[in-house]
């Protein structure tokens, strides 16, 4: 007797039949850890396309642009994939506007520039490609945009980043809304800026932006956000000064546990508490969703190398690690964990772990499993996101492969790093 795996139907991964082997669409996972060996993410492109369409779907009727946050998965076939479909990019740094401009140049107008730390060359490098808006996040940044727009003779649009002082139930390390985080400028500080920016000839004051952190599963504290950004626009605009845009950042969550979880309706509840908030706005609506778009989409695909009994407990070892995928370790995060191919048998408890030398080095803990024996596949799911990204060569291990699957065919996004790429900026 074997629990069957409810694999959600939210979800790209799936059993086609009880007791089969586990797919991506039609590709078979366990053929595709063959041909490009494992530690492999693999993605849905229909997936991370039709989460895109959510967005696109509750928002038609208005002016708006989705600016994906390239953070999540900065993989430049999934940037070439979302700008095709008119997405446009949030960056967080000058490395990922070079993402965007090697992914798709024609998507530079499209890009919204966040980060606490931007430094002159990356503003250079910005106000060149001509992105939409900096999102500035301190009146020291806006002195620096001011110079260096001024030195390149190119107008720098931006939105100040206030802090709306709204509280957001979510890890502690993804939260960014409150007055004590490092994010953003006092809401009630920022029509002093704007008004003297406003007289800045190579300034152009263009829209005013929030992003109160991630992963956040109700509605509810976004529209907070968005009321306090909509009676700052207001005022503004009583004293003569309209902005172009409103941007709510990103920060919609997901469910990572197993289940069903109606993307779509959450999706349609965000955009309306924010469509409410903005009240009689007029201008545009910029989002900025990282994770919604891609987590779902992707899976990390690990071999089991071991399956280890210290006293009362079993570790089952995989040549996956903290490395490839940090956020268990990170953030305590759940990740369903699925046997790619079906052993009869009895569930057992156990932890996952990777080979890492650390404790923290955990997928899983105290978790049901069914029967897994060394050699056997198991698909870490929801790890499209902040996974591949936050990936590290720590112990020296070379980064994972990643495979795209699109209409029914999987091909390799980037190939399996090597000891000759890892070595290769060393000196001895
Ligand atoms: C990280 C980040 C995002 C994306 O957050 P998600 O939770 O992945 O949607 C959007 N905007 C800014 C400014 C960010 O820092």
């Amino acid at each position: 007797m074997t629990t069957s795996y409810p694999v959600s139907s939210s979800r790209p991964f799936d059993y086609p039949r009880p007791m089969s082997a586990l797919h991506c669409g039609k590709v078979s996972l366990e053929a595709l850890a063959r041909r490009y060996g494992t530690p492999l993410y693999v993605y849905s492109a229909d997936q991370i396309v039709e989460r895109l369409a959510m967005f696109q779907r509750a928002l038609a009727g208005r002016d708006y642009l989705v600016c994906y946050a390239v953070k999540a998965n900065s993989a430049l076939a999934i940037l070439k994939l979302l700008a095709a479909r008119g997405a446009g990019f949030d960056i967080v740094s000058g490395g990922e506007l070079e993402r965007v401009l090697a992914a798709a140049p024609e998507a530079a107008g499209r890009v919204v520039f966040s980060g606490v730390g931007k430094t002159a060359a990356e503003i250079d490098l910005a106000l060149e490609a001509g992105i939409l808006e900096f999102n500035v996040e301190s009146e020291p940044e806006l002195e620096l945009l001011a110079r260096r727009a001024q030195k390149l003779k190119r107008k720098a649009r931006f939105a100040l980043r206030v802090n709306p002082d709204v509280f957001a139930e979510t890890h502690p390390y993804i939260s960014t809304g409150l007055r004590e985080h490092k994010f953003g400028i006092d809401i009630r500080r920022a029509p002093a800026i704007y008004k003297s920016a406003a007289r800045h000839r190579w300034l152009e004051a263009h829209g005013a932006s929030v992003h109160i952190g991630s992963q956040i599963r109700s509605a509810e504290p976004f529209g907070s956000a968005i009321e306090r950004v909509s009676r700052l626009a207001r005022l503004l605009a009583r004293e003569g000064i309209v902005l172009k845009a409103i941007d709510a950042g990103g920060g919609l969550g997901i469910d990572y546990h197993s289940g069903e979880f109606d993307a779509e309706a959450h999706v349609r509840g965000y955009a309306s508490a924010i469509e409410t908030a903005l009240g009689d706005f007029e201008g545009r609506l910029l989002l900025e969703p990282g994770r919604f778009i891609v987590a779902q989409a992707g899976a990390l695909l690990a071999r089991v190398l071991h399956v280890k009994r210290n006293g009362k407990k079993t570790f089952v070892v995989v040549d996956a690690a903290m490395n490839d995928l940090i956020r268990p370790a990170l953030y305590q995060a759940h990740h369903e964990i699925v046997p790619v191919c079906w052993r009869p048998g009895r569930e057992r408890v156990v932890d996952v772990v990777g080979p890492v030398c650390e404790t923290g080095d955990f997928f899983a803990r105290d978790r049901k499993l069914a029967p897994v024996e060394p050699g056997d596949l198991l698909a870490l799911l929801d790890a499209g996101a902040y996974g591949m990204a936050q990936s590290s060569n720590y112990n020296t291990r070379p980064r994972a492969a990643e495979a795209l699957v699109e209409g029914g065919k999987a091909r390799l996004i980037r190939r399996r790093e090597t000891m000759a790429d890892l070595l290769a900026p060393e000196m001895i």
